[in-house]
């Protein structure tokens, strides 16, 4: 097994056994340079199998409430944090994107609370507004590309590279997923959902922003959502700091490269 991120070899790592969605037995493997984690077992699945699994979580989930392996992302955070950049010009203020929108959360928040358009993109689900549908148009390009919660479901390369070609020549790229220094192994880790197969870590997402050609970087822990930059810090570090005096404590994190914020 080849690393998606880095290319280079992945080694078997540990196994968790499931017993939800007939899945069974799964594999993770770990790259031998960037420690970035995968689950051999998905990336070997058919596409058909895949997108049932899938459906089949869910449809689960959404008919639970309060189902404590499967926390939402903290939307409402997101479009504060969102609003609150766009209002100091650190991100450009329309032309903005879901990919991978899901049912569309993001976008109703932002729309109801925040006056603020946001197209949504899934490949799996309808959203209930906005929808973009069958894709972005070859060549289109958004000027903010937002994925919140869908790095980690995906097995290939192509789909990482496919959110980050939508991004303009002045555009940013906002990421919710789970980062870590290093990812346990441990079968009883939380985040060990029988949809997620992939786990980043800080090396993982610095090999990828440099590939990508990002400069710069802020994390907001309340919103638990990175933005990537094509520019230096310096540009916008008098508006971040403006930011952080404003609310009282350091809201957003800025350095050169990847903002390694959970070591
Ligand atoms: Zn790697």
């Amino acid at each position: 097994m080849v690393c998606i991120i880095c290319k280079n070899p992945m080694v078997y790592y540990f196994s968790k056994t499931f017993t939800e969605f007939d899945l069974t037995n799964v594999d993770y493997y770990k790259c031998s340079n960037c420690g970035f984690v995968a689950s051999k077992t998905h990336s070997m699945m058919s596409v058909e199998n895949w997108e049932s699994l899938n459906f089949k979580a869910h449809s689960y989930y959404n008919s639970i409430d309060n189902n404590p392996n499967n926390q939402p992302p903290p939307y409402m955070e997101q479009a504060l944090m969102l609003h609150i950049m766009r209002k100091h010009e650190i991100i450009p203020s329309e032309n903005w994107l879901d990919w991978g929108s899901g049912e569309a959360k993001l976008a109703k928040i932002l729309y109801h609370w925040f006056d603020q358009k946001l197209t949504c993109f899934d490949k799996y689900i309808e959203p209930e507004i906005n929808p973009l549908r069958g894709g972005v148009p070859s060549g289109f390009k958004y000027d903010v590309i937002i994925n919140s919660a869908v790095f980690e479901h995906v097995t290939v390369r192509a789909t990482l590279d496919e959110i980050n070609d939508c991004v303009s020549e002045k555009g940013v790229l906002a990421i919710h997923t789970l980062v870590r220094e290093e990812i346990p192994s441990d079968k009883d880790w939380f985040y060990l959902l029988p949809v997620h197969c992939s786990f980043h870590t800080n090396k993982s997402m610095d090999i990828l922003f440099k590939e990508w050609g990002y400069k710069s970087s802020t994390y907001c822990p309340n919103a638990k959502m990175w933005m990537f930059f094509k520019f230096k810090k310096g540009q916008i570090a008098d508006k971040v700091n403006d930011i952080n005096k404003m609310i009282g404590f350091k809201y957003l994190f800025l350095k050169d490269g990847f903002m390694d914020y959970w070591k």
